[in-house]
């Protein structure tokens, strides 16, 4: 392995000493070693099986506290990526906010390509499908394909045909269009989703709701039109049909719709379902693993070999745990480094990014 030695000129503060976005830290970090690297460039099955495993993991994550100390600032980057093949990047808050390319992007990932290194872009984000993330990457400046972006909405609907749904079944969706989208690239039928957003429901003596029997799964993910509708459609769905499925994007507590404050995120949609049916749903986003899973055997990459990046200790830091991967935190996105040290917080990542 080559270790490249660090110096103080390579601290990220150094670098960026007058930054006003911290969210250029991450990338800045890598990047310092931009002008060496140009001259030297050269079955899902067992999801299941990870699944069961993840609440004693998470258990055993507490103990993690324990070892807080062993955390450290990303002081060799080089290390890192020596010894990583594949980085697996979180969007927003990393790659961009909102609408806005994060400084520093273009050029790291495009170190990291010259390095040979396998980029994937995951989101719990679900209301894009891939095809619809790649234009957001194409209107940022960012040479990124469709096949690198790997959202909780095309997870869905990877995880249906990796038990092989049947095709005669339908989905029901309380969600957006990415997951419609993904859903019917895979071939799969389905109802809801955006058109049920403005049905009602009237409370007359005897009313009583229909549903589709043949509905054989429900997907849950971040909805802005979430209603009482969908809430009994999907609760009937699930509790009426044998076997139907009840499949969650995420669990995410909030969202950054604005950034003037956080929003309720896809995992208040999934706890009322969850309430009304009392199911543990089978999350597909992060932190499951089931993404890491499909990664690991498409592409054939040792998971002790990736890296997953990310801004959020509970989804991206427990993602790359739970798939045995070391991890990175952006200490500029929503986790402080206060946040991070705090004695409440069991969820340590290999190595962090501070200002
Ligand atoms: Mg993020």
């Amino acid at each position: 392995m080559i270790v490249t030695r660090a110096t103080t000129s390579n601290s990220l503060l150094t670098l960026c000493p007058s930054s006003s976005s911290s969210y250029k830290n991450l990338f800045w970090s890598l990047l310092p070693w931009k002008s060496r690297l140009n001259s030297d460039i050269g079955s899902c099955s067992s999801f299941t099986r990870q699944r069961q495993g993840l609440q004693s993991r998470q258990m055993a994550s507490v103990s993690a506290a324990a070892v807080q100390a062993s955390t450290r600032k990303l002081e060799k980057p080089d290390e890192l990526i020596d010894s990583v093949k594949t980085f697996i990047f979180d969007c927003d808050g990393v790659v961009w906010k909102g609408d806005k390319l994060i400084d520093g992007v273009s050029e790291t990932l495009d170190m990291l390509r010259s390095k040979g290194k396998r980029l994937v872009f995951v989101t719990n984000n679900s209301t894009k499908s891939r095809k619809q993330y790649g234009k957001k990457f194409e209107t940022l400046g960012l040479n990124v394909s469709e096949e690198e972006i790997f959202a909780s909405s095309f997870a869905a609907a990877a995880y249906l045909k990796s038990i092989n749904f049947p095709n005669d079944k339908k989905v029901y969706v309380i969600g957006e269009d990415g997951i419609l989208k993904e859903l019917e690239l895979a071939g799969f039928q389905y109802l809801g989703g955006p058109a049920d957003g403005e049905k009602t429901i009237k409370l007359e003596p005897g009313f009583l709701m229909e549903h589709d029997k043949n509905v054989g799964a429900v997907v849950v993910g971040f909805d802005r039109y979430f209603n009482y509708y969908k809430i009994q459609y999907a609760t009937l769905c699930i509790r009426e049909n044998p076997g139907c499925l009840f499949i969650a994007t995420n669990r995410d507590a909030v969202t950054h719709l604005t950034d003037a404050q956080e929003w309720a995120g896809g995992g208040s949609m999934v706890g009322a379902i969850r309430g009304s049916t009392q199911q543990e749903p089978l999350v597909v986003g992060k932190p499951s693993t089931f993404i890491m899973e499909y990664l690991s055997q498409k592409f054939g990459i040792l998971k002790s070999q990736i890296c997953m990046v990310g801004d959020r200790l509970d989804t991206d830091i427990l993602f790359g745990q739970n798939g045995g991967c070391k991890t990175l935190l952006v200490l500029s996105g929503v986790t402080s480094l206060q946040m991070l040290q705090s004695p409440n917080n069991s969820i340590q990542p290999d190595f962090y990014t501070r200002r």
